[in-house]
């Protein structure tokens, strides 16, 4: 067993870690990032066959925070900056047997023929609604109290699975949508609070990917950092507690060894993180262990001819629950992009499972097909046979904010200080985006670079060379 040490290990090449990874060589601190799989990107996996481009998990990102187009025109990326089809403005919600426009502002909610006129009235009387002092709330119970149990139904529900894949009767309102219980505290509204500040700062925000698609992203980054900086194939399996910093046990071809560093970032899921840890601070995995995840299924379909179905001319839909279908919703990708689909076809992602229907991600490729075929028929009256079909089953992949979870942050980040010189980062904290989790690392090489700058006497930490 060989001894190596690094100053700053990180554990995860998802977007969390490869971007702290970015933001830290920048600030000249040595580190050491080590990935399990043969890849970095973690849930950004781009793949283009036969002129079909499926992007298994995230397939477009919002502009906000800023640092993700900063990030993208710093490593060479602007060139390949796609911004969305002006058309990706459309979007639309299934409801009694028809795909409805819908735009989520009061305005559009008024045009759109996917509320009734009670639900419409009772929506908009939403300042006529007192303020609650009541504390930490669901987004249902939020959005009933304030809007009416039909936009709920409706219009947030599908939007929170769109995004969540998880229940707005479990998930807070404060953890995932802190911005509505700010205008909610502030204004004593949230459309006024809205309309408000939309008159001092109109928003700006815009959708885009890469002409090649996301997976660029992780590349691009990769690039940038030295070959010793980055072990891939490397299973960290548990960190313990030394006297200037941790012992890391890893996997890797090889075989097993032992790596010393100064500081630790686990930048992996919550359940990977809690395995990590479990030898090192019993508390800490536990609560580890305790965030919910769920599961989901993307299933990228391509025509070679563009099917004759309706619409196809903007984001996609969404599916309430109440519409008692499997298909959570669906993307029209060669829509919003370019160079997804071969000249002349398509190409769109459905996703299916997440808190409301977690069974279906153990389905067979010919079971899940045929439901989801039946769905897309019913909804947008697709029925032609794919040319191209790419399934991906990702297990306990999205964080579930629910009641409290904030609450397990602040106690996370408490006993993680308590354990010194460890971190936490990644999807699981306080935003799921990958802009989110970009903006959180850049954060995190702040504070470590001044908890760098405050330690005194330095041991003669070196970078290693290549793992053992
Ligand atoms: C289907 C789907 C669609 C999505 N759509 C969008 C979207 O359109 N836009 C958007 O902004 N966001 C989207 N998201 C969310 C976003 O993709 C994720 O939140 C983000 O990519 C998470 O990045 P991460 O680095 O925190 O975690 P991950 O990508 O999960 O990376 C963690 C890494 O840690 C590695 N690892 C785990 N254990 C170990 C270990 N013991 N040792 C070493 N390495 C280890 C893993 O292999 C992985 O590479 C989507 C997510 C999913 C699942």
């Amino acid at each position: 067993m060989t001894l190596r040490k690094t100053e700053v290990a990180i554990i995860g090449a998802g977007i969390s870690g490869l971007s702290l990874a970015y933001f830290l060589k920048q600030r000249r601190i040595p580190l050491l990032l080590l990935e399990k799989a043969d890849e970095v990107g973690g849930l950004i996996q781009t793949k283009t066959t036969a002129g079909f481009l499926s992007e298994a998990g995230p397939s477009s990102l919002l502009s906000r925070p800023e640092i993700i187009l900063k990030l993208s025109e710093d490593i060479g990326l602007g060139e390949q900056i796609a911004y969305a089809n002006p058309l990706a403005r459309n979007r639309f919600v299934y409801r009694d047997r028809a795909l409805r426009a819908i735009t989520p502002s009061p305005p559009g909610i008024l045009k759109s023929n996917l509320l009734s006129w009670r639900g419409k009235l009772r929506a908009l009387a939403e300042p006529l609604v007192k303020k609650s002092h009541a504390g930490e709330e669901s987004i249902a119970d939020f959005v009933r109290r304030r809007f009416g149990g039909e936009l709920l139904d409706y219009l947030v529900e599908p939007m929170v699975t769109g995004i969540y894949a998880g229940d707005p009767e479990q998930l807070s309102l404060q953890a995932v949508l802190p911005q509505l219980a700010q205008l909610e505290a502030e204004c004593g509204s949230v459309l006024v609070g809205a309309i408000q500040r939309r008159q001092r700062q109109p928003r700006v925000s815009t959708i885009f990917s890469f002409a090649s698609g996301l997976h660029c992203l992780p590349a691009a980054i990769r690039r940038c950092l030295a070959k010793e900086e980055l072990w891939l194939q490397t299973t960290v399996e548990q960190i313990l507690p030394k006297q200037h910093g941790f012992e890391l046990r890893i996997r890797h071809r090889r075989g097993q060894s032992t790596l010393l560093a100064e500081q630790v970032v686990i930048a992996t899921s919550a359940p990977a993180a809690a395995t990590i840890t479990r030898n090192c601070h019993t508390q800490l995995a536990t609560l580890l262990a305790s965030l919910p995840m769920v599961s989901l299924t993307s299933v990228t379909l391509g025509f070679a001819n563009k099917p004759a179905a309706q619409a196809l001319n903007g984001f996609g839909f969404l599916v309430p629950k109440r519409e008692g279908l499997r298909l959570l919703g669906a993307i029209w990708n060669s829509t919003l992009f370019p160079q997804r689909a071969p000249d002349d076809g398509a190409t769109l992602t459905c996703m299916l499972g997440g808190s409301r229907d977690p069974q279906i991600n153990s389905l067979d490729d010919e079971t899940l097909l045929h439901i989801l075929r039946q769905d897309l028929e019913t909804t947008m009256a697709l029925t032609e046979k794919p040319d191209f079909v790419a399934i991906h089953r990702w297990q306990q992949a999205i964080p579930q904010y629910v009641l409290g979870h904030a609450e397990k942050i602040k106690q996370l980040q408490t006993l993680a200080q308590k354990v010194g010189a460890l971190h936490f980062t990644g999807n699981y904290i306080d935003g799921i985006s990958v802009p989110h989790c970009v903006a959180r690392s850049e954060s995190l090489a702040k504070t470590l670079a001044l908890a760098r700058r405050d330690v005194c006497t330095r041991s003669s930490f070196s970078v290693p060379a290549q793992p053992v």
